[in-house]
């Protein structure tokens, strides 16, 4: 029997089954939360169709470059935290795309599957717009892709770059906010030392604009969560909130980005009231996509994914990628025998782990479905 958990918002509802998040016509969701008969059919029917997909394709997360026009406080890829710039940087003399894509190609047809499904990251990956124009040619040569997403500081996402990206296949991309505009422009700046507020949400208009499906990342601490309110309410200025997506991710506090008064219960309690608050508006509130155990990281005897960088290398996970000791392979040798020593998955550098926060997150928001229940 399926798994579900359902919510119905102002406008539209949102149903967590095993296999993702689907959003419903909020008819098909009672006030209780219970999902009608005819949901129930439609989800799992989309379900199946989600799952007979993502089997077909093989998840790459791609990195062209390292390299960010932001200069973040506390940015997840500085290899030395107490040097602002020190980031992983990319090998020189490294295979050619054309070497890249055939492997990829050859891992593909090794999963039996027909297509690959690219994520493009960085550093800030719209800083290497020809070499994704480069890599997904070369790829295009090698074997189908089925879908191109985006994972962006969303500074750079002006019309003309979307445009391009869009011609070569985007249909999906993630924008990142930090919380409040003040709270954001703190930590995520330009090196000018300028906030980057409200570059972003200019972009976003032509983005949401776009067929590319739009989610906002929002990390989310407690130091940040009280304020985030304000945020919910520009992004619905600007955008069609019934468009959009919104994650509200839950990231470890650092010393950065940290209030450790704020802890347990109330925290979660403030995570409710979010989650509620911007599906109030119209959002579509993601819940968290895995439990730790992500598509693309797998195991190291049975890699889900690909992750590689411009110079061949490979990783096993998004997180790791370019952090020096952290290779499992390269393109030209495959993964290495002693992967096993370097394999990681996501959440790995959290001392709570990404899992537990993810399990957290989706507790509060059964908790908001109990406490709808019994009104
Ligand atoms: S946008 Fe991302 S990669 Fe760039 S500085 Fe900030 S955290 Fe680092």
């Amino acid at each position: 029997m399926m798994s579900i958990a359902a919510y119905r918002g102002k406008r539209k509802a949102y149903v967590s089954a095993e296999s993702g998040t689907y959003y419903l016509p909020r008819l098909m969701v009672s006030r209780k939360n219970q999902v009608s008969h005819l949901g129930l059919a439609t989800v799992h029917l989309i379900s199946r169709l989600e799952k007979q997909r993502r089997q077909r394709s093989l998840p790459v997360a791609f990195m062209p470059g390292f390299a960010c026009n932001l200069a973040c406080e506390y940015c997840y890829q500085r290899t030395d935290p107490t040097h602002r710039s020190a980031k992983p940087v990319l090998s020189k003399g490294g295979p050619s795309y054309e070497d890249i894509a055939k492997f990829v190609s050859s891992v593909a047809a090794a999963h039996r599957v027909s297509n690959v499904n690219l994520s493009l990251l960085g550093g800030e990956p719209l800083m290497y717009r020809r070499q994704i124009r480069e890599f997904v040619g070369a790829l295009r040569d090698q074997t189908d892709i089925s879908d191109i997403s985006l994972v962006t500081n969303g500074t750079l996402l002006k019309e003309e770059n979307l445009t391009e990206l869009m011609a070569l296949g985007l249909s999906f991309a993630q924008v990142t906010f930090d919380g409040s505009r003040a709270f954001h422009d703190h930590f995520r700046s330009f090196k000018s030392g300028t906030g980057t507020y409200d570059a972003i949400m200019k972009n976003l208009v032509n983005l949401a604009a776009s067929h590319v499906k739009l989610e906002i990342r929002i990390n989310l601490s407690a130091a940040n969560i009280l304020d985030c309110g304000e945020l919910i309410d520009d992004l619905a200025q600007c955008v069609s909130p019934e468009q959009v997506g919104v994650c509200l991710t839950l990231i470890d506090d650092t010393k950065f980005y940290s209030e450790p008064a704020q802890k347990g219960d109330v925290f979660f309690s403030q995570y409710r009231n979010l989650v509620s608050y911007t599906s109030g508006k119209g959002f579509l509130v993601s819940l968290p996509g895995h439990s730790g155990l992500c598509r693309t990281c797998g195991n190291a005897d049975v890699p889900g994914g690909l992750v590689v960088t411009a110079d061949g290398k490979l990783y096993s996970c998004w997180d790791s990628a370019g952090q020096l000791g952290f290779e499992v392979g390269d393109v030209q040798n495959s993964f290495a025998s002693d992967r096993h020593n370097h394999w990681v998955r996501c959440g790995y550098g959290s001392p709570d782990g990404a899992a537990l926060h993810q399990r957290l997150a989706l507790e509060a928001i059964k908790a908001i479905e109990g406490e709808n229940e019994t009104l």
